[in-house]
C-alpha cells in the first residue's frame, strides 16, 4: 500500500512519519518512507535552485512542472520497486502538495490536475492539519521564522487548498494540533484500517 502524508509546513509530517514507522515495524510491517522534494537529480535541482532563499526564479509553472517531474521519477524509480517488494510506502508530501502550493502561487487547479495525468495516485492520503499560526509559531522555535512570517497569508492559501481538497475526496483529516502521540495513533488507526479493507 502506498501513504501519502500531506500538510503545510510546519505541522509535524516528519516527526509523525518517523514515529508511525517504529510503530507499525513494531507490529510486524515492512516500512519504507520517503519524501519529496525526492533524491532523484530532479528532486537536488528543486532544492539546490527552487528551494534556495533569493533564488530568482521567474514563474509559479516552473515549480509545478520540476515537483511534477519529480514526483514520476520518486514514483517509478522508487516508491514502485519499494511496493512491488512488499514494502509499505509512506511519503511525505505528493501530488496534494503541488496542488494546494503551486495553487496558492495563482496556478488553475485544472491544469495542475491534467499535470498528474502521468502520475499514478496513493492509496491513502492523509491531511495532517493545524492552524497556521500554530505552526507559525513551531517554525518560529525552530528558527524558520524570518522565511515563514512573510508567508503567513501564503500558508493560509496553501491550508484552505488542502482542506478543500480533503472535503472533495474524502482524504481523512487529522488535527495535528495535540499530543503527537495522539496523532500518531490517528494516522496508525487510518492505515491500518485501510490495509484490512
Ligand atoms: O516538506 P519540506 O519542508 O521539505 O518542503 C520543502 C518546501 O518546499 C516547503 O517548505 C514548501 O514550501 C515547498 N513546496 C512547494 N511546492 C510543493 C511542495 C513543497 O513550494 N509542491
Amino acid at each position: 500500500m502506498f501513504v501519502a502524508i500531506e500538510g503545510i509546513d510546519g505541522v509535524g509530517k516528519s516527526t509523525v512519519i518517523s514515529m508511525l514507522r517504529r510503530k507499525l515495524e513494531e507490529s510486524g510491517y515492512r516500512v519504507y518512507t520517503t519524501a519529496e522534494p525526492s533524491q532523484s537529480p530532479i528532486g537536488r535541482l528543486i532544492r539546490d535552485w527552487l528551494l534556495k532563499p533569493g533564488s530568482n526564479v521567474a514563474h509559479p509553472s516552473i515549480f509545478a512542472l520540476l515537483f511534477t517531474a519529480d514526483r514520476v521519477q520518486h514514483y517509478y524509480g522508487e516508491v514502485k520497486p519499494m511496493l512491488d517488494s512488499g514494502y509499505l510506502v509512506i511519503t511525505e508530501r505528493y501530488m496534494e502538495s503541488t496542488l494546494a502550493y503551486q495553487g496558492a502561487m495563482g496556478l488553475q487547479q485544472e491544469w495542475l490536475m491534467e499535470l498528474h495525468r502521468f502520475v499514478p495516485k496513493p492509496d491513502l492520503t492523509i491531511i495532517l492539519d493545524a492552524p497556521v499560526d500554530i505552526v507559525i509559531s513551531r517554525l518560529r522555535s525552530r528558527r524558520e521564522l524570518e522565511v515563514f512570517e512573510v508567508n503567513r497569508e501564503f500558508l493560509i492559501k496553501v491550508r484552505e487548498i488542502l482542506l478543500r481538497r480533503a472535503l472533495m475526496n474524502n482524504y481523512p483529516v487529522v488535527n495535528a494540533n495535540r499530543d503527537l502521540g495522539a496523532v500518531v495513533d490517528d494516522v496508525y488507526g487510518l492505515i491500518i484500517n485501510a490495509l484490512r479493507r
